[in-house]
């Protein structure tokens, strides 16, 4: 046996340890490496060190659920003292000493009722037991220290070395924000020091690129928790991107077909009752009572684009039809989770429904995978695809779960795009692809999404007249390429650290006019760009030459310009190029050709 050899993974894709892995297993074997089974392996038990850690230096804590996230772990305990990120050192130190210790971490099994007795001191695990349906459950050792807990776990403390506790924060029980707060120690663990470091650099870097920071400095868009928590204001030069990007994708819609269509913000509540939102989706709503009828505000746009299509008869000539709105919904998320713009209680969805025949599933599809990929190619991100398929709780025949499955399938290898199969994962009502992007410093996000739903049309009595003279319901695909604008802005502007290119920079030119005398010349050349579609500032207030042109820089505009004597005298300018760091001189005709192309590179 490789001394290596930490646990296995079975034809399902769960990993079983060496402690609960009997003689002659037979599942492929994983290896400690830096391989996603290995490191779900790694993470868990470098949680449960740190747990030990955390015991023996504030030997009252209560340690309630640890599991693996993304790159690292964290814990939940309860802690009889503030922990602040000053003592998150101390812990490392002291998990370090632990693992000279050479600990062996051994498993062994009892029923849930000797638990529940073993652990009576214990409410936080009382919590967690209550949760657990199974007879018998496993114990963790490593010294002193034990844990309730399923595994997978190392089989020994010497495969833990390369770890980093991140990030201290409060935690709501069970994440409901009336219980108490518990502690939660975040980290990361890898199988070597150089992914490691790696890792570190980058959160480094994604700190740096924070769009909260960056939003704050560029003015872009802001948050008063006086007036609410999650609802972004936007700011006048953050308006400026967005109208832009907003710019770009509605022609991009145009031009492939699509029509604008607007639904209102409130509707009914039975509306909700019928398409299955109240029951299933109620709890992120926010409900309201107008002349006491009860009315929902809408989390989804597709009762709308569904109220539209009905308003008309439909024949399958009238087939695809593609309804799109820039659709604004609120939807309640807990307080605990909401971060900048990429998680809010207001956004703005690029949101669609295609309404088409079940024989036209594969080419919609593979219009919008092109659609996403014009989109990804021009912000410069690698993306990835996952097929998600029929849940365990699903409506509709498998027949037609098959068909739709296969027109995602098909539509993606007709497009040459890899995927991957994400079984059992799809919506209760269709199966989808989930787009997952890649940004410059190698953080993934999920954006964009396009679900195939069999479900709405039954619900609201869609119907369209077939070729055959009868009665159909269409399909219905819903689709969104950014997510939402309020997102995808978030994670535009740490993709690009806040310097946008050129075709969606707030603003794009900075005039610098060195005396008042120059001032003329510099509104004429703004008001030239503002004509063309592009948006310019003018520095001439206040402060000297030098403060001016240091502030304009700092701006992250792509161009600076600098008008004086010679270039109101040539009709010129001189540049200082951001982008390509150069400084240069242009006439007045040159420069406007050259901003009118760069303006051209935001068309997809
Ligand atoms: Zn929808």
């Amino acid at each position: 046996m490789s001394e290596n050899l930490i646990g296995y993974i079975d034809d399902q894709g769960n990993i079983i340890d060496t402690q609960s892995a009997g003689e002659n297993c037979t599942a492929t074997p994983i290896e400690y490496d830096n391989s996603e089974a290995s490191l779900e392996i790694v993470r868990h038990s470098t949680a449960h060190l740190m747990a030990q850690a955390i015991t023996e230096l504030y030997p009252n804590s209560q340690f309630f659920v640890g599991p693996v996230v993304d790159e690292g772990f964290y814990y939940d305990f309860r802690v009889d003292q503030q922990i602040g990120e000053n003592d998150l050192k101390t812990i490392e130190k002291k998990m370090k000493e632990l693992i000279k210790k050479k600990y062996k971490i051994e498993k062994y099994e009892m029923s849930k009722a000797e638990a529940m007795e073993k652990f009576a001191e214990d409410d936080l695990k009382q919590k967690v037991m209550s949760r657990i349906e199974d007879d018998t459950l496993s114990i963790y050792k490593q010294g002193d220290f034990e844990d309730l807990c399923r595994g997978p776990h190392v089989p020994a403390l010497r495969f833990l070395h390369n770890f980093k506790l991140t990030r201290v924060a409060g935690a709501y029980l069970g994440g409901d924000e009336n219980a108490e707060m518990l502690t939660r120690i975040y980290g990361v663990a890898f199988a070597d020091k150089e992914a490691l470091k790696a890792h570190m650099t980058m959160l480094e870097e994604a700190k740096k690129r924070d769009h909260r920071k960056i939003g704050h400095e560029m003015e872009l868009f802001m948050f008063n928790e006086a007036a609410g928590a999650g609802l972004p204001f936007w700011m006048p030069k953050g308006a400026k991107l967005r109208y832009k990007l907003e710019s770009i994708l509605h022609k991009a819609h145009l031009t492939r077909g699509y029509e604008p269509v607007r639904g209102p913000e409130i509707l009914k509540a039975d509306m909700w009752r019928t398409s299955g939102h109240y029951a299933c989706y109620g709890e992120n709503m926010y409900l309201t009572t107008i002349d006491e009828q009860e009315y929902g505000i809408k989390p989804m746009n597709c009762l709308g684009h569904i109220q539209v299509f009905k308003q008309t008869p439909k024949s399958y000539r009238d087939l695809p039809l593609r309804y799109y709105e820039y659709g604004v919904v609120h939807r309640h998320e807990k307080s605990g989770v909401l971060h900048g713009l990429l998680r809010v209680r207001e956004f703005t969805q690029d949101d669609a429904h295609i309404f088409c025949e079940s024989n036209q599933i594969a080419a919609e599809v593979l219009d919008v995978v092109e659609f996403v990929d014009s989109v990804m190619k021009l912000f410069g991100f690698e993306y990835t695809m996952e097929v998600a398929t029929k849940p365990e709780k699903a409506i509709g025949d498998d027949a037609v779960w098959e068909v739709a499955t296969q027109g995602l399938k098909d539509a993606l290898n007709g497009n040459n795009l890899p995927f991957t199969i994400d079984e059992g994962g799809g919506a209760f009502y269709g199966p989808k692809i989930d787009i997952k992007i890649t940004d410059a410093i190698g953080r993934k996000w999920q954006c964009g999404t396009i679900q195939v739903d069999f479900n709405l049309p039954e619900r609201f009595e869609v119907e369209y007249v077939g070729d055959d003279n009868t009665r159909k319901k269409p399909v219905m695909i819903h689709r969104a390429i950014l997510g939402s604008f309020e997102r995808f802005i978030g994670i535009l502007t740490e993709h690009y650290a806040g310097e946008f290119p050129f075709f969606l920079a707030p603003v794009q030119v900075i005039f610098v006019p060195i005396a008042d005398t120059h001032a003329d010349y510099a509104y004429e050349l703004k008001k030239r760009l503002v004509q063309e579609g592009m948006d310019a500032e003018v520095y001439d207030k206040n402060d000297s030459l030098n403060k001016r042109v240091r502030n304009a820089e700092k701006q992250r505009v792509p161009y600076v310009v600098i008008i004086g004597d010679e270039e109101v005298a040539n009709k010129t300018v001189a540049i200082r190029d951001r982008r390509a760091k150069e400084q240069y001189n242009l006439t007045q005709e040159e420069f406007m050709v050259k901003l009118t192309q760069q303006l051209q590179e935001g068309k997809i």
